[in-house]
């Protein structure tokens, strides 16, 4: 973190008497380092969650368990100085912690469950080492949104163009819930500029890497290059039911209450000659053109600017003299290519692909890789997010407490740690050990049924 940030991160906190003389004796300086890290993985990480979301029921008694499931899984440790620890795998929760605690990696990333413990792969040929289960992942990064935001580049993110997300996350979440069928679907804030969605339902976790190829180009509609003006094209095509829901439920009300004003799409003439790029009728493009020109120098209505030359560029496109479906389309055409999830298809695709573990502390931002609910997404603030100084500086203010097993009860993560149990984990492990006890019984029979005969 750079001082500047630092600094501005201070400089949006308004302090009151009683609460400034508190962070005066228990202040805790912004930052990452070992030092924040190793009381975080001391007292904070949820290790236990983890292991239980990991283990999918097999850590219980039941007989259907796979005692081997866990161990099978492989973690990745990214240390200090950038070493990078592949294929660690650990037999019990005390094992994972205790590696996290005495290693302290800067970031944990979780790859699939392998045919062996990944640990001890070297044992077998390599043929024998495969990935057998991994849940269906998805990786959303503003930085491929640049060329549809204005406020920020890069890295960086506000609240103006974090919507972006929460459109990803409402689009995707719908689609995976009701094309699909999943139901344990977790999403998580990156830590800096993205978001992370684990989709942990059985079906979805031994889903091939074809099967997962399939489903990402499901939601790719975004065919963008740079030889091309044209993001997408919804031209010559009936529009797909999850394309027509998708606008009609999300994207035109984002495009139109928030990004069109926020973004300023039409603000500036390189701003609109983007969009008139998109509109392939030449009479039209100039007509707009002129009118928008004109309303620059004199600039008479009080509305906002971006309202009015959308609302003008609606009305020509979709008048009836429109006849063509080619330029009615436009319109959702733009609305897409401003608004439509753009998601790294790579992450999706391959079973082995590593993603970072949930509670993980970004190291640039010092914030928590947080779940987002997605029934409430937007209400989800990536400025407010807890980073590690102020969850050190909270544990502070708790005194030490030795009686305490849930120190993040006490801290602002404490919301994220209940949040993860009950929306996410109590529901899949409930799921989970109906589906161990029906495959066991069926079994059972089966076995019963050749008894008998
Ligand atoms: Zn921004």
């Amino acid at each position: 973190m750079t001082r500047e940030e630092v600094e501005n991160g201070r400089d949006d906190m308004l302090i009151d008497g009683c609460e400034a003389e508190q962070r005066l004796g228990n202040a805790v300086p912004d930052g990452f380092n070992v030092n924040y890290l190793k009381v975080y993985y001391g007292k904070l990480f949820p290790h236990g969650d983890i292991f239980k979301w990991m283990s999918y029921g097999n850590d219980g008694k039941h007989p259907a368990c796979d005692q081997s499931y866990f161990g099978r899984r492989e973690f990745s440790f990214t240390l200090d100085n950038d070493i990078y620890l592949r294929f660690q795998s650990f037999n019990s929760v005390s094992e994972l912690e205790n590696s996290i605690k005495e290693k302290c990696p800067f970031k944990i990333d979780i790859g699939p469950v392998y045919s062996v413990e990944p640990a001890k792969r070297n044992a077998y040929t390599p043929d024998k080492v495969i990935p057998v289960e991994r849940e269906l992942v998805f990786d959303i990064d503003i930085t491929d949104y640049d060329d549809v935001r204005y406020c920020c580049s890069g890295a960086d993110v506000c609240l103006d163009c974090w919507p972006l997300m929460t459109v990803a996350i409402k689009v995707i979440d719908t689609a995976l819930r009701d094309d699909f069928g999943f139901n344990h679907i977790l999403w998580v804030y990156s830590g800096r500029r993205g978001v992370h969605c684990w989709v942990c339902d059985g079906k979805a976790r031994r889903l091939t890497d074809e099967q997962r190829a399939a489903i990402a180009d499901y939601f790719r509609l975004y065919k963008g290059n740079e030889n091309n003006n044209k993001k997408v094209s919804l031209v010559g095509h009936a529009l797909h039911p999850f394309l027509i829901r998708s606008y009609t439920e999300v994207l035109r009300y984002f495009f139109e209450e928030k990004l069109l004003c926020s973004q300023k799409i039409f603000s500036t003439e390189e701003r609109f000659e983007k969009i008139l790029e998109m509109i392939p009728d030449e009479s039209i493009t100039s007509e707009l053109r002129g009118k928008w020109q004109e309303n620059r120098r004199s600039s008479i209505s009080k509305d906002d600017i971006n309202v009015v030359r959308w609302e003008q560029l609606k009305h020509m496109l979709q008048s009836k003299k429109q006849k063509a479906q080619g330029l009615r389309m436009c319109v959702e055409e733009i609305v897409f290519s401003y608004s439509y999830p753009r998601l790294d298809m790579e992450v999706s695709k391959r079973m082995n692909h590593l993603l970072k573990a949930p509670f993980c502390v970004h190291p640039k931002t010092g914030r928590v890789c947080v779940p987002i609910d997605p029934n409430c997404c937007e209400e989800f603030d990536p400025t407010t997010v807890p980073t590690l100084s102020k969850l050190l500086e909270e544990l502070n203010m708790g005194g030490l407490r030795a009686d305490v097993d849930n120190e993040w009860d006490r801290t602002s993560l404490g919301k994220s740690v209940r949040f993860f149990r009950s929306s996410f984990l109590q529901p899949l492990l409930k799921s989970c050990k109906e589906e161990m006890e029906s495959s066991y019984n069926s079994k059972l029979q089966q076995s019963k049924n050749s008894l008998s005969w």
